[in-house]
């Protein structure tokens, strides 16, 4: 058996699609949606992300505009900047990229976004409306996961559904959700007692450790559906070797590029899982893809009754 892989291109496309055709009936309504990414210093990575959510903004025809303070930045002078954007009319979104440089108070910038702007689903105020199953402003990554299994056709309710992995950003608001959707959740972590044992109980298990294949086919009860959020770089041959010997494909990415990107998931489980998220091309597309999302979620809810055309359907 092998399992059919969810294409998470495939799905994030449609998506952006979507978003596209709301954002257009919106900008002729005289609403068009607009994201502030806040961008501190230089660091590499971030860099490439908000690149990526601006070019992204740009395809779908959202209004954006990138803010970029320099790395010795004042935590007041960052919350100033994140006043300005809350007062913004044609502000909908502002997500301020993170790690931010040590000297800021990186809780105190995340709790002064306008929760009614809080694209990126971490204000307080937005995690209690996802436990509480209220409406919200949901995490990119976790709304995403739920995008793909819905438009893969997987059921949820009722199913055993295991996430390892709590972190604020992906393992808890992905519990939450799958809790939403009437699965019965278990949540493991670093302390869980037997993990194999508790992990091939899940008809969907979701993996979110940011651990090289650790999620081996001991883990995965045979027909599961596997999420894989883990996203790692793999530099060493020792741990290339265990997790794609003999795939020609990665072997020669390895040798041009000296690394390759791996979930937590191993190459293996595609032997025992029903179906499965590749890395990358599995949840990494989809986390921009529900930014761009809940910019016009976040447009509609604060602006929406100026659009008729909205309002009816
Ligand atoms: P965190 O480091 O914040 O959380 C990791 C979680 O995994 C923790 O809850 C930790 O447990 C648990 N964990 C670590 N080691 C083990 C272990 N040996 N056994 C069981 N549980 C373990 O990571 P994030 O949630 O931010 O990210 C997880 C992964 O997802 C990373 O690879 C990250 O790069 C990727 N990611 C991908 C995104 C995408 O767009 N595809 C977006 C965001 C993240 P404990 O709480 O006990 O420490």
């Amino acid at each position: 058996m092998s399992a059919s892989l969810l294409d998470g291109n495939k799905i994030a496309s449609e998506i952006r699609g979507e978003v596209a055709a709301e954002v257009r009936t919106m900008t002729a309504a005289g609403v068009r949606p607009g994201l502030a990414v806040v961008l501190v210093g230089h660091n590499p990575a971030s860099e490439i992300y908000v690149r990526g959510k601006v070019k992204a903004s740009e395809e779908v025809g959202i209004h954006s505009e990138q803010l970029t303070p320099p790395e010795n930045i004042s935590t007041h002078a960052l919350l100033d900047m994140v006043r300005e954007l809350n007062g913004r009319d044609g502000i909908d979104g502002i997500l301020v990229q993170l790690p931010l440089p040590a000297q800021v108070d990186a809780k105190k910038i995340l709790l002064a976004v306008d929760p009614a702007k809080d694209v990126d689903g971490f204000h307080p105020m937005n995690v209690g409306f996802l436990s509480t199953q209220r409406p919200g402003l949901v995490p990119c990554t976790p709304a995403g996961i739920m995008e793909i299994l819905r438009r893969s056709s997987v059921a949820i309710a009722g199913q055993e559904a295991v996430v390892v992995g709590r972190s604020d950003i992906v393992g808890k608001p992905t519990a939450m959700l799958l809790i939403k959707a009437n699965a019965t959740v278990t949540v493991c972590h670093s302390k869980t007692r037997d993990l194999p044992g508790v992990c091939r109980r899940a008809d969907i298990l979701v993996a979110a450790i940011g651990r090289a294949g650790m999620i081996t086919r001991e883990f995965v009860k045979p027909g599961a559906i596997v999420i894989d959020v883990g996203m790692n770089k793999v530099s060493e041959r020792g741990e290339f070797e265990r997790l794609f010997a003999g795939n020609a494909k990665r072997e020669e990415t390895f040798r041009t590029k000296g690394s390759v990107l791996v979930g937590d998931v191993h190459p293996e489980v595609v032997e025992v899982a029903g179906a499965l998220t590749p890395v990358p091309g599995g949840v990494g597309p989809l986390t921009i893809a529900m930014l761009m999302s809940n910019t016009v979620k976040a447009a509609k809810m604060r602006r929406g009754s100026r659009v008729p055309e909205l309002s009816r359907a």
